[in-house]
């Protein structure tokens, strides 16, 4: 039996399973390196531990979308090639030059780098992004070999150095279809082209987690390792654990209040659910503030080694799991609550009830939460 303990939340972070992971997909790759993707506090895992931990791990480059986030994490010590590549007029290129930071390029970017690059007499290092087909950033086909030009003429000035050709894949996670096929192919034309206009290329990237997974022609001399980083597999047929991956994150936390309701008790707002008999009902002080989504009614909840799933509406702070008439209500008072991970069901369970994917539910368990490294 068990008191409530308190109304505390947690997510672990298995920071061995961070480096676990980095070795295993090292190994998929090889000789390729592996760029760990931290942008987004490394999808809610923290990317200060999570980095140092991959870099422990094996890996050799860093990932992030914006420059601000890299300088967080070159203020924090780590001192190994980082790539930022989503820019806008305010970012802070000139701090991103003085940082040693690689920036991607679509286009207009080149010359604010230009720019900043001649404001601290230092060169900078870009990777010029394409756009093979996903429609997002990195320059056309068609600019592309203006963007060259350009980048060539800095060069000559020595403000920049091209070390790198990337690009980000669309529909890998779905190995059966066509368009990754085109994709390689005219990033394999952007490369010749590049490489005609002299540049010389110390990396060329394009694979994702689930390129590096499924597409071995995608690798190239770098992947970028996003999801599987953490753990988690792209694919919806396939665990993480076919592939030698541990999920890194357990979102845990201890049932609040326990009590006997009379049927047809509404739960939450809107009184959606009805409970059929008598019944236990556990509180779960989790909610949508802390990031579990709104919308995942009938998500499992694991306590005691059973799985419940929730019932009602999630509430901001809080939710409810029916215990069903037969529990020793002093079993379930301040027992642990797994809401996925260790112990308990896994992400993917929460993103299917959410309608949403893996990736969205660990990057938005929100800082209320706070996360403990093991
Ligand atoms: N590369 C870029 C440019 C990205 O935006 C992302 C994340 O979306 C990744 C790599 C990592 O992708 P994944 O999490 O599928 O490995």
């Amino acid at each position: 039996s068990a008191q409530a303990t308190g109304f505390e939340r947690r997510a672990v972070i298995d920071l061995s399973a961070i480096r676990n992971n980095v070795k295993q997909i090292s190994d998929v790759v090889a000789p390729a390196a592996v760029m760990a993707v931290v942008k987004a506090d490394a999808y809610g895992h923290g990317a200060i531990q999570v980095a140092k931990a991959a870099l422990e791990g094996g890996a050799r480059w860093i990932g992030c979308a914006h420059v601000t986030e890299a300088l967080a994490l070159r203020e924090a010590g780590i001192d190994a090639p980082m790539l930022a590549w989503l820019h806008t007029e305010d970012t802070p290129f000139e701090a991103a030059i003085d940082a040693g930071l690689d920036l991607g390029v679509s286009g207009w970017e080149l010359e604010r780098v230009a720019a900043a690059a001649r404001a601290v007499q230092t060169p900078a290092r870009i990777h010029i992004k394409v756009d093979t087909g996903l429609g997002r950033n990195g320059s056309t086909m068609e600019a592309l070999p203006d963007l060259l030009n350009r980048a060539s003429d800095f060069q000559e000035e020595g403000l920049l150095r091209a070390v790198g050709i990337f690009s980000h894949l669309a529909v890998a996670d779905e190995p059966e279809r066509p368009e990754t096929d085109e994709q390689l192919a005219v990033f394999n034309t952007a490369i010749e082209l590049i490489e005609a206009a002299g540049f010389d290329l110390e990396v060329r990237h394009i694979a994702n987690t689930p390129g590096i997974l499924s597409r071995p022609d995608s690798h190239y001399e770098m992947v970028r390792l996003g999801l599987g980083l953490y753990g988690l597999s792209p694919f919806e047929e396939d665990t993480p654990q076919s592939f030698g991956l541990r999920p890194a994150m357990t979102v845990k936390t201890r049932v609040a209040n326990v009590k006997k309701v009379r049927p047809g008790q509404g739960v939450s707002y809107g009184l959606n659910y009805k409970t059929e008999g008598e019944t236990y009902l556990g509180l779960i002080p989790m909610g949508y503030a802390d990031g579990l989504p709104r919308i995942a009614t009938g998500a499992p909840v694991t306590v005691n080694g059973r799985t419940y799933p929730v019932r009602g509406r999630i509430a901001m702070d809080q939710c409810v799991i029916d215990l069903g008439a037969d529990i020793n209500p002093e079993d379930f008072l301040g027992a642990e609550a797994i809401i996925f991970g260790d112990g308990g069901q896994s992400v993917n369970t929460w993103a299917y009830a959410a309608n949403t994917i893996n990736y969205e539910v660990v990057t938005r368990i929100s800082p209320r939460v706070p996360r403990y490294y093991i």
